[in-house]
């Protein structure tokens, strides 16, 4: 006899994570009913705006037209992120979501970049990245499929409006059933006898029962942190950011299809243009800066007025000890967070919906289902973890006692074997659910300065001429290829204009 299945789900939280939940399982899981409830006198955080490559995934599976989605969240495009003073002050280097050059021969291509730069050639990596010189002219146009083409050899996400990307998930949520409660949970309900949530208490007096809840109550974590007292991991050891400031500052003519990552005294600074207003803010260590300091620091660094005054927001580098527990999964904030330095939380969000999907209980929440996701959900942590810690460690400053603390950190094995094996032979180790590829890696690897010693010796299959005709032959068609791309403004302006509005004004303009 087949088991109940699940009749009733229960989203706590209207924040990215909970809209986003709420979109998938309404799309995908047939005959449940799914109330979300959210307080608007809470809000959300709202500053979730740059995404990566893999969103497009998520966007196919509840059936997001793409030209809509930009204009509906004044979006633009991201080709990747530049790194500027992470080495040391003055230097500067792209993070791209594409590949570098054309493999040939037995080894990859990089490891015929490495030859060749050991035997005296000069050229940088990112001259064979057509994503990286395309977004440093500020051009863009969606890549073709074509595997032949230059133009497949790259990918793309978005920056958009956190707070209208909510919005319009939700309507596209509400529209496809999902009922939306407005309200406070002032209780959560626990089923005696199995330590299950039964139910949320609202402080109206509503009760929402249900089989499954999903907790995506923010930094709060109201459900699986609160009532179910998972614990906290704590990786502030590792990444020792624990505060923001955010602001937005007025829109820039041209807009680079890129996110600016800029590295401050204790901290860093992030630039997302929008087609409306530019998002920045600021991340730091309370440790190394005051609050006074940062915000000081992030207002003299603006491109444009802004338009407000910097919301500040802390928070705990880390991740919960499981992340399903009984009848609960939690997402988005309410399951961890890692700092945006490479703009992970909403694909954490969109992997964890994902993963739910694959493992889609029945009523009977046998244990060892919800053991496979945290397994895979820890590793996913882990693996963000590492790459955003490599981006700290493998630093040169010395300006500042936090740059020099974040050089002599301790730091997790898995990165360690990682960044020696690539210094030793400039190869990467792959690791399981990994969701940065090899070019991503090497971007950043070579970006922080680590250079590799020696190089694949399969490698060295071709003759130094006949390896410079290659190499320069890509370079040639890299920077042809980029040239002949349109600007961001001009693909914006044939395919997705937003409608103009007032910065601030956003939400009363669209609803
Ligand atoms: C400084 C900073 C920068 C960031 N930048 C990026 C980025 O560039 N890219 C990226 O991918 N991510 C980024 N993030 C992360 C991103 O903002 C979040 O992952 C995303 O917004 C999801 O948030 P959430 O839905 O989990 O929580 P929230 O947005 O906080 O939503 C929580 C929801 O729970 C509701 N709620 C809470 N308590 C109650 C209650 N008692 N009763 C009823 N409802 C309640 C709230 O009303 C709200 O609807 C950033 C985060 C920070 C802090």
């Amino acid at each position: 006899m087949s088991a109940e299945p699940v009749r009733q789900i229960v989203i706590a939280g209207g924040g990215s994570a909970g809209w986003m939940a709420a979109a998938a399982l309404a799309t995908l899981v047939p005959g449940v009913r799914i109330t979300l409830v959210e307080s608007d006198e809470i809000g959300i955080v709202g500053v979730g705006e740059a995404s990566i490559p893999p969103i497009h995934l998520f966007n196919g599976l509840i059936g997001l037209a793409e030209d809509e989605f930009v204009k509906a969240t004044q979006a633009t495009f991201k080709l990747g992120i530049e790194f500027v003073g992470w080495l040391n002050q003055g230097h500067r280097y792209f993070h791209p979501f594409g590949r570098y050059g054309d493999d040939f021969g037995a080894a990859p291509f990089h490891q015929h970049w490495l030859r060749a730069r050991q035997l005296g050639d000069p050229s940088p990596f990112a001259a064979y990245s057509l994503t990286t010189q395309a977004a440093m002219l500020g051009r863009f146009q969606r890549p073709g499929d074509d595997p032949r083409s230059i133009f497949s050899t790259f990918s793309y996400a978005f920056h958009f409006d956190a707070a209208l990307y909510a919005r319009h998930l939700r309507s596209v949520a509400t529209e496809r059933g999902v009922l939306r409660r407005e309200g406070k949970i002032a209780h959560v309900e626990l089923n005696p006898e199995n330590g299950h949530i039964a139910a949320l208490e609202l402080d109206d007096g509503g009760r929402l029962a249900g089989d499954l809840f999903l907790d995506c109550t923010g930094f709060r974590s109201l459900l699986l942190g609160e009532a179910l007292g998972v614990p906290y991991h704590d990786w502030t050891r590792y990444l020792p950011c624990n505060r923001a400031l955010a602001v937005p500052s007025g829109k820039v003519p041209e807009t680079t299809p890129f996110t600016r990552s800029t590295a401050h005294k204790a901290g860093w600074q992030w630039r997302i243009p929008l087609q409306h207003r530019t998002g920045n803010g600021i991340v730091y260590s309370s440790a190394h800066l005051s609050d006074d300091e940062a915000a000081a620091t992030l207002l003299a660094n603006l491109d444009s007025q802004p338009l407000d005054d910097p919301r500040p927001l802390r928070f705990t580098t880390g991740r919960r000890d499981s992340f399903w527990h009984g009848n609960c999964i939690a997402l988005g904030l309410a399951s961890g967070f890692l700092e945006p330095l490479e703009s992970t939380s909403i694909h954490l969000i969109q992997s964890g919906i994902t993963r739910l999907l694959h493992w889609f209980p029945d009523a009977r929440f046998d244990p060892r289902i919800a053991a496979e996701y945290n397994r895979q959900t820890v590793i996913e942590f882990e693996r963000v973890r590492d790459f955003l810690v490599l981006h700290y460690r493998a630093n040169e400053r010395t300006d500042s006692d936090f740059w020099r603390s974040c050089r002599e950190m301790q730091i997790p094995d898995t990165l360690a074997d990682k960044i020696e094996m690539f210094r030793l032979s400039g190869r990467l180790l792959p690791r399981e659910l990994d969701v940065f590829q090899e070019a991503s890696w090497l971007a950043v690897l070579l970006g922080q300065g680590i250079d590799p010693i020696g190089h694949d010796p399969l490698a060295d299959d071709r003759r130094p001429t006949e390896l410079d005709r290659i190499l320069t032959g890509m370079r040639g068609a890299v920077a042809s290829a980029a040239q002949a791309m349109p600007t961001q403004s001009q693909w914006i302006d044939a395919h997705c204009r937003a409608p103009q509005l007032t910065p601030g004004k956003e939400l009363d303009a669209v609803w």
